[in-house]
Formats: C-alpha cells, structure tokens, sequence
C-alpha cells in the first residue's frame, strides 16, 4: 500500500513569499566596509532579491546556470544566496581567501557566467581578469545608491533599481535541481565541487532549526561568523530565512573587538565560528571581561576543526557562555553532529561533561555513521578507531566533474570522510584525526589533534599543531611546533611532563619546535601540509 500524502517538493522559492508574509518586520544588520551599521527588514531583503532574480534573467540567466559570488557576510549576498536560485541560477560561492589562480581555476570549472563581487574585493578579482571564462561581472557597493564602474563591469544598485519586482515569476524546479555549490577548500587536495540541491538546502535548513542542534527560530538574532563563501555559512542564512530569525554581518571585521561590540549592541542569541575565532575572542574577553554584555548569547557553535576543551571549559567557567562543539564538512553541507551532553549523562561530573562536550558529539536525525577499519566496521567502544563514513539526505554522492574524488564514496553509497574517529557506546564520535594527519609511529597511530589540545591547555602556549616526522625506526614521530603565549619558551622536558598524564609515553612529542604564527588555509584550519614541508628535513635528537 503506498501513502497517499502529497509529493509536495522541497524548493527555496516558497520560502520568500514565507518571510514576506510571516517576519517582514525582521530585521537584517550589516557591519559595513566603513564600520557603520546598514540596516533594512526582512521585507526589504525579499524585495530586492526578487529584484535580483528578474535582473539575472534579463542578464541571460539560464536554468541551471552558475552565478558566482565573491563577497564577505552582508546583506547583498544574502539577497544572492536566494536571488540566484530563484531565477533558477545555481548560487556559486567563491572563496575570497583563496589565490586569484585557484579563484579563476574554480569559477571556470563551475562554469560561471556571471559573478557578483564585493567592490572591496574588486583588486583581488582583477587578478583574475582575463583569464575568467564569465561573460559578466557585477559589482556589489555597499550602503550607497547605484554607481558607474570602468571596463564594462556593472553596478550592482543600478541592476536592482532597474528591475521591476512585480514581473518576478516564482520558478518551480525540480526539488533535485541544483541551487548552490561550493568547493572544498583542498585542505587535503585540489578542491572539489560540491552541488546542493534545493532539497538537500530545505531539508537541511529545517534540521538547523531543530533544539538539539542550532535552534535557530523567530527570537533567535543570529551572527554567522562563518563565512558565506565556505559551506553557505553552514547552511544558517537559509534556515534564518525560513524560520525568521533576526541576521546579523559583520562584513569583513573580523577582529575580535568588532564581533564583540556586534554581539552585545544587536543582543545576538545565537554565534557560530571556527576554533580560531572564538580562540581570539575568548583572550579579548579575559583581558576586559566587563566590558561588553553578552548575557544574551544562548549557543556559541563551534566547529570546522576541534575546539580545545580548555577553551569550552574557558568560556563557560570564566564568561558563563556556552560554546556547543559541531562536526561537518563542505560535503554535507555541512551540519554532521553536534555535541550536547544528553540527560543520559546528567550524574557526570562537571570535568567528564566539557570532555563529552570537546566530543565532536552524536549525529543529526537523518545523518547515519559508521566507522571503517581496514578489516571491517569498528565497535562503538570508543576506542577502536576507524575512518568515519556518513550517509543522509544532505551528504554529497558524487563531485561535480571529476575523477579525481571518486574513491570518496563507497560502492554501497557512504561517503568517506577522511576523519578518523572512535565512536562511544553512546554515539559521541570523537574525531582522532584526519588521515593525512595522523601520526604512523612503529604501525601504531598517534593523535595529533589529541596532543594539539593538551598543549594549548600548557600555560606558555598559544597555539599548537603536531605533525609526523621521518624516522629510521619508527617511521614517523610527533614533533610539537608551538606558538608562545608570553615570552617564556617551555623546553622539550617541561612539555613532555605536562602531556606525561595523559598519554602513553610513545606517544609524547620527540621534539619541540617554536614558530611565530602557525599556517592557516583560507577557512583559518592549521595548514599542516606547509609545516610538514617546513620541517621536512628535520633531524629528530638521538635517542637516549
Ligand atoms: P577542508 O576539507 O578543505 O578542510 P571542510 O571545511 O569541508 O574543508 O572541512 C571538513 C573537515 O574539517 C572535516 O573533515 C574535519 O577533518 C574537520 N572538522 C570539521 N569540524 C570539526 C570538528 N568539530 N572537530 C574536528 N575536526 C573538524
């Protein structure tokens, strides 16, 4: 018997004429180039980004066609993350961190013909000029009305004033069609294009609002810190859309005393970063901790790569906010797991819950795992490690147009992630690694990640990463390169006894090595690959 409900599909147009009718009177905050606040309503975003997609259109916009972005989080990529796919256009968000080749590289293999850019970021896309198959470029300007450009580029303002939002005709795709792509940022390779559906946006989107993950809703004043040219800003500008919620950009301040004012003046409930962000902001607040009022925060998500327990325990203990640790990846778009201490675990002590919460946690409904070890699945035991594989409604399939990541998904339709982890009795996973990172000493693994969050737990350290280094006998071994914190440099000795604890002894570091500042890629994740060749050569000290 089948049932007999409506195959109603999954698509972003309907959303809207959702926030029109239900939450115009919202507002959408835009820290701008300048410092000073933009400001407009929910009603004003639709409006404009109806205009948007009738202005696409008369540019020549086709079904399916990729529109490009390289723009900071403001109100005018908003109306293009929903303008492009509502003129049936494929949203193409381009890595403004990247170099101009890799930019040019990625814009031509997405095939796009059109890209809107910030004018800030017009010297970085000259750079790419020429050698850019798109037939348009459009400039975004914010705050001001519209503006001439040279060398045929078009304004922005003046495509929008000229476009009639009454002639917007909703379009009807298929729920599979393509609204949105994004490359990984070749962390570990040549980036990858992934291609979001409207389905796997809508279904993931309802998911973001979910309690037990971000709980995001109509009260919620939300602040993504996390780019909107990475993951969609986790998938959050679409969810907000959908449920209501107040949105807040700071543009291109990233500092941490411009996100701290943002967060106090606009009462921001709900924040989202990577660990290098809220690492910046956590040292801010401990150097003037009255000097902003935060009390409104409910969730500062973190994720994107592990978050030091210390500084989860550092917020909470020292400023009362709650920073919840989250897993995902561009290839599933990207929420994974997120990392709540369930009332299952209630009886644990203060200590055992900020090491459950430094978890990357237990999975989304409709998110499955499983972890794979050479010679089959891995027991959830938490200890037995594996390379996690997920599957779920937003989890990519397959690249767009390559060869190259095919070997990422398994032939019974998981994708390989590359993380290794360990899963408890539970079902909090806990990231060990990435593969490429992991440390192969004597045919045994070491964690990097592991001994990268004991270390920035030591007084004198800022900033940790441990990479593997050649070795005769054991092929490879730990070697610590740390940022101070002060001036006092630890010696080898003093940071094996304060890591002796808690791990094995063949598992401490060989050598220490300080640095200045350690790499960072364009989504502010340590750049190992550039430490590993750094040190390539690196002589460890004899052994005793
Ligand atoms: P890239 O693969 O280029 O770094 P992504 O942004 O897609 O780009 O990164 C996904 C990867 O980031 C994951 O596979 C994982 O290794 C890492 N990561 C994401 N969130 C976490 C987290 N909470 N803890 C540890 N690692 C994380």
């Amino acid at each position: 018997m089948r049932g007999l409900m409506m195959d109603y599909p999954l698509t972003l147009p309907p959303l809207l004429e959702r926030a029109q009718t239900l939450f115009g009177y919202r507002e959408i905050v835009t820290r701008l180039p300048d410092q000073s606040l933009h400001r407009y309503t929910m009603a004003n975003f639709v409006e404009r980004a109806k205009r948007l997609a009738v202005a696409l259109k008369k540019l020549g916009v086709e079904p399916g066609d990729r529109v490009g972005t390289l723009a900071w989080n403001h109100y005018q990529h908003l109306e293009a993350y929903f303008g492009i796919p509502c003129a049936s256009g494929v949203l193409h968000t381009l890595n403004l961190r990247l170099h101009p080749d890799d930019i040019t590289y990625i814009a031509n293999h997405a095939g796009d013909r059109v890209i809107l850019v910030d004018d800030t970021l017009l010297p970085l896309l000259e750079q790419c000029l020429g050698k850019l198959d798109a037939e348009r470029i459009v400039v975004m300007s914010q705050g001001g009305g519209p503006r001439e450009w040279p060398d045929g580029l078009l304004d922005y303002e003046t495509l929008l004033a000229d476009a009639d939002p009454g002639s917007y005709e909703a379009p009807d795709p298929d729920e599979n069609d393509a609204a949105a792509m994004c490359y990984t940022s070749g962390t570990t390779g040549m980036p990858k294009g992934v291609v979001y559906s409207h389905r796997s946006i809508m279904l993931h989107a309802m998911a973001l609002a979910m309690s037990d993950l971000f709980a995001i809703r109509e009260r919620t004043a939300y602040l993504p810190v996390v780019p909107m040219f990475h993951v969609n800003a986790w998938g959050t500008p679409f969810c907000c859309v959908m449920m209501g919620a107040k949105q807040v950009f700071p543009g291109p301040h990233l500092d941490a005393a411009s996100l701290c004012d943002l967060l106090a003046s606009e009462k921001v409930t709900i924040t989202a970063g990577v660990p290098t962000i809220w690492l910046a902001i956590l040292e801010h607040l401990d150097s003037d901790p009255e000097r902003y009022d935060l009390s409104e925060i409910e969730l500062m998500l973190v994720g994107g790569a592990a978050a030091p327990p210390t500084m989860i325990q550092g917020f909470d203990e020292r400023h009362g906010l709650n920073v919840v640790h989250a897993w995902g990846m561009t290839e599933t778009s990207p929420l994974g797991s997120v990392s709540y201490v369930s009332p299952k675990h209630d009886d644990l002590s203060r200590e055992e819950k900020f090491v459950l919460r430094a978890k990357q946690g237990r999975m989304s409904p409709l998110v499955e795992v499983r972890g794979q070890a050479r010679d089959g699945l891995i027991p959830w035991d938490g200890e037995t490690v594996g390379e996690l594989e997920v599957r779920g409604p937003w989890v990519a399939s397959s690249y767009y147009d390559s060869e190259q990541g095919a070997d990422s998904f398994t032939e019974d339709g998981w994708f390989r992630t590359g993380d290794i982890v360990s899963i408890d009795a539970d079902g909090y996973i806990r990231i060990e690694d990435r593969a490429k990172d992991v440390i192969k000493s004597g045919g045994e693994w070491i964690s990097s990640i592991a001994l990268e969050n004991a270390l920035m737990g030591h007084p004198d350290v800022a900033e940790a990463a441990v990479i593997a280094i050649a070795h005769p006998k054991w092929i490879e071994r730990p070697l610590a390169v740390i940022v101070l914190s002060g001036d006092k440099s630890p010696t080898l000795a003093e940071v094996r006894s304060h890591l002796e604890p808690h791990f094995a002894a063949w598992w401490l570091p060989d050598a220490l090595e300080v640095v200045d500042e350690i790499p960072r890629t364009s989504t502010g994740k340590f750049k190992k690959s550039v430490l590993r060749d750094r040190f390539a050569d690196y002589q460890l000290p004899d052994e005793d």
